[in-house]
């Protein structure tokens, strides 16, 4: 977990080379989906655009089905799912019936002017169309809102990892395996 910009994408796929697991983003299979014409990218078009979440009965469709897929069995990181309460429930109902459990939840922590500037930047380099000033700062209010309160549920639940997403990515990359480890055992 952690805020828009604070490098989830980047990491998890930094860890998943390392792990030998998928990094599995909900926020690329909408793209991937939207770039295919796809029904479900027409629909997830509509609100990604905008910055607003896809319906959960739609988001949780899919991470169900990509999480049942063979890749999957031995380990997965997730990124950008769950987002609200809801999708924790479902998350945890996912889980009780491939009969995994998570091993730690990661956050990844960065100030909102940081998250702006890189944000900003990753609009000029990468043009993806949810990167407009307006989308950015609904997406951040939702995630303050939304996302960013999961937190304390995971951590009453021992598996919150904090981490500092500030710094070169080689270093965030370090401090990201050393504080799994324990977890990761
Ligand atoms: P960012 O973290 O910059 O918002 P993502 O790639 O994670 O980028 O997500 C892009 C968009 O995909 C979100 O704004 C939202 O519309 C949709 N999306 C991604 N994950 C979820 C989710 N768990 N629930 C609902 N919508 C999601």
């Amino acid at each position: 977990m952690g805020p828009q910009g604070a490098g989830k994408g980047t990491q998890a796929a930094r860890l998943a080379d390392r792990l030998g697991v998928p990094a599995i983003s909900t926020g690329d299979i909408f793209r991937a989906n939207i770039k295919g014409g796809t029904d479900l990218g027409r629909l997830a078009q509509e609100y990604t655009a905008q910055g607003e979440l896809v319906p959960d009965s739609v988001t949780n469709d899919m991470v169900r089905d990509r999480l049942a897929q063979a890749d999957a069995a031995e380990g997965f990181i997730l990124d950008g799912y769950p987002r609200n309460a809801a999708q924790v429930t479902e998350l945890d109902e996912i889980l009780a019936a491939l009969g995994t459990r998570l091993d730690a939840v990661v956050e990844l922590t960065a100030e909102r002017d940081e998250l702006l500037a890189r944000l900003r930047n990753r609009a000029q380099v990468e043009g993806r169309d949810d990167d407009t000033e307006e989308a950015i700062a609904r997406r951040l209010d939702i995630y303050a809102e939304q996302t960013a309160p999961l937190t304390t549920a995971y951590g009453e639940r021992g598996l919150l990892v904090r981490v500092d997403g500030i710094g070169e990515i080689d270093e965030i990359t370090a401090r990201l395996t050393d504080a799994l480890a324990p977890a990761l055992g």
